[in-house]
C-alpha cells in the first residue's frame, strides 16, 4: 500500500501568471461586433461595465498575465487544488487506463467559478468600483461572485431566476450570508424586469431575463459595474490555474496525459484545465486529445454552427462568433443547470472550428449513472455538470479496454453535487428520461438568426 493517491502542491506553487492561449492560437478569433452597426466594438463600449484591466485581459495577445499578489493571496484559501489518482474508480471500471482527476470541489463556494470571481473583485476594487451587478441561475455563479466581492469588499446584487429562487433556497443563503443582495428575477427595480411583470406578473424568469436586468443596473449607474462567470476571454483565462497546477501535479505522479476531459457550458472549466496541456501540443509538439463535453440535449459544440450570435437570450450583448444554437435556443430542463447554454466562448469555438480540440456529447441518463459510480468508488459527489465529464471518462476507459491500449486519462472534477441532491433523487426515482431532439428543435433557433454561418 505504498501508491500515491493525491498529489499536492505547496502554497508557493500557485502559479504566478495565467496563461493567454490567444498568443498561441493557430487563427485568432474574429471580433465581437456591435449589435447595431454590426462593426467590431472597442475598448470604449465595454467601459461602462467592466473595469479597464480587464478589458484589456480580453484582447490582450501577451502569452504570460501575472497574477496580483492580493488574488495569489486569497486563492490560498483553497489551492493548490489537489489532483487525484482514481485507483477505485479504474478498478470498478476494470480499465488498463490510468485515470486521474483534478478536484476544484475544494473551493468555499463547492467549484471552479471562484478562480475568476477573485480577480474579477480584485480589479473592480483597484479601479474604485463601489458595487458589481451579475445574473446567476442554479447560483453557483452567483455564489462565487458573493464569497469574491466580501473577501474586498464591494457590494454585490446577483438577479437570481425566479424559479431558481423558490426552488433553491441554500444557494441564496449561501450568498446572503457572503453579504449580498438577491433578487427574484424579474424585479420592478429595472425597466427590463418592469417591462416583464407588466407583461406576466407570475413570469418564472429566465437567465436572459436576468442578464437584462443586472447589466442595465450596472449600464445605469456611475459606480457599479456587471461581471460575468464563463464564455469572455478573461474568465477562460483565470481558469488555467487549473491546468497549470495539473501539470506540475501529473509531473510529480511521473505521469503525462493522453487525454483531457472537461465538462462544457460556457467553456471556462474545460478551458482551466485544457488550455495548458494545449500550450504543450501548440509549442511543443505534444499531442494530447483535449474534449470538451456537452449534453445531448444542448448539443452546441457537436450540433450547433459557428456564427455570430448574441451571448444572451433577449439580444443585449455584443455578437460573439461562436458555436451556437441560437440564442432563442430553450434547452430541456436537465439537471446540469450550469450546462444549459446555447452557445459557446469565442476562443473555445475557434479551437473547435481549426480541430484543436474535440467536442462529445452525453444523455443525462449515463452522466447520473458515472456520477454514481464515481461517487461510490472515490467517495466524492460530483456536480451534476462534473457527471458530464466523468461519463466521458468511463466512454474513453472502456475504450482502451477494449483495444489494450493503457491510456492515460485526466477530467476536471469542477465542483461537488451537495447542493443538487434533488436531481440524485429524481434519478434514484427513475424521473430523468432522454430524449433525442427532433431537426425542428436542433434548428429553430438557429433559422431565427439573420446571420450567415462563418464555416
Ligand atoms: C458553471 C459551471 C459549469 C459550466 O460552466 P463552464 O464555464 O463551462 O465551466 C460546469 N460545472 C460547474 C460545477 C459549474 O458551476
Amino acid at each position: 500500500m505504498k501508491q500515491i493517491k493525491k498529489f499536492l502542491l505547496p502554497e508557493d506553487q500557485i502559479p504566478e501568471s495565467w496563461y493567454n492561449i490567444q498568443a498561441d492560437m493557430p487563427n485568432p478569433t474574429l471580433p465581437p461586433l456591435h449589435p447595431g452597426t454590426k462593426q467590431p466594438i472597442g475598448p470604449a463600449d465595454l467601459a461602462p461595465l467592466f473595469p479597464m484591466e480587464l478589458i484589456k485581459q480580453e484582447v490582450s495577445k501577451e502569452r504570460w498575465i501575472e497574477i496580483p499578489e492580493a488574488v495569489r493571496e486569497a486563492y490560498k484559501i483553497w489551492r493548490p487544488t489537489p489532483l487525484y489518482r482514481a485507483y477505485n474508480f479504474e478498478k470498478l471500471l476494470d480499465t488498463p487506463a490510468k485515470i486521474y482527476y483534478k478536484y476544484e470541489g475544494v473551493s468555499p463556494a463547492g467549484s471552479h467559478k471562484p478562480n475568476t470571481a477573485i480577480p474579477q473583485a480584485y480589479y473592480n476594487k483597484m479601479e474604485g468600483v463601489k458595487k458589481i451587478t451579475t445574473e446567476t441561475g442554479a447560483g453557483q455563479w452567483g455564489s462565487a461572485l458573493s464569497f469574491a466581492c466580501q473577501m474586498f469588499g464591494i457590494e454585490l446584487e446577483v438577479y437570481m431566476v425566479r424559479i431558481s429562487y423558490e426552488q433553491k433556497p441554500y444557494r441564496k443563503l449561501m450568498m446572503n450570508t457572503w453579504g449580498a443582495k438577491v433578487f427574484s428575477s424579474p424585479t420592478n427595480l429595472t425597466e427590463s424586469g418592469r417591462k416583464i411583470l407588466a407583461e406576466d406578473p407570475n413570469s418564472p424568469g429566465s437567465l436572459g431575463i436576468a442578464i437584462s436586468e443586472a447589466v442595465e443596473r450596472a449600464a445605469t449607474n456611475a459606480d457599479t459595474k456587471y461581471a460575468l462567470g464563463s464564455v469572455l476571454n478573461h474568465v477562460l483565462m483565470h481558469q488555467t490555474v487549473i491546468g497549470l497546477e495539473a501539470v506540475k501535479q501529473m509531473e510529480m505522479a511521473g505521469d503525462f496525459p493522453d487525454i483531457v476531459i472537461a465538462p462544457f457550458g460556457g467553456g471556462s472549466n474545460f478551458a482551466g484545465i485544457a488550455f495548458p496541456f494545449l500550450r504543450l501540443n501548440l509549442q511543443e509538439g505534444k499531442k494530447v486529445r483535449c474534449i470538451a463535453v456537452e449534453p445531448a440535449s444542448c448539443p452546441k459544440l457537436t450540433k450547433g454552427e459557428f456564427r455570430y450570435d448574441f451571448g444572451d437570450s433577449v439580444g443585449l450583448t455584443p455578437l460573439l462568433p461562436m458555436y451556437t444554437l441560437g440564442h432563442t435556443f430553450v434547452p430541456d430542463p436537465i439537471h446540469a443547470g450550469g450546462l444549459r447554454y446555447h452557445g459557446a466562448g469565442a476562443i473555445v469555438s475557434q479551437l473547435l472550428k481549426d480541430k484543436v480540440i474535440e467536442a462529445q456529447s452525453v444523455h443525462q441518463l449515463s452522466c447520473f449513472d458515472a456520477g454514481v459510480k464515481f461517487a461510490n468508488a472515490e467517495g466524492i459527489i460530483p456536480a451534476p455538470e462534473a457527471t458530464h465529464g466523468i461519463a466521458a471518462v468511463v466512454r474513453e476507459a472502456l475504450k482502451a479496454k477494449e483495444e489494450g491500449t493503457p491510456k492515460t486519462i485526466l477530467f476536471n472534477l469542477c465542483g461537488h453535487g451537495h447542493f443538487d441532491m434533488s436531481a440524485y433523487e429524481d434519478y434514484f426515482n427513475g424521473k430523468l428520461v432522454d430524449h433525442e431532439l427532433s431537426y425542428d428543435e436542433l434548428h429553430q433557433g438557429l433559422n431565427e438568426l439573420n446571420t450567415h454561418p462563418l464555416v
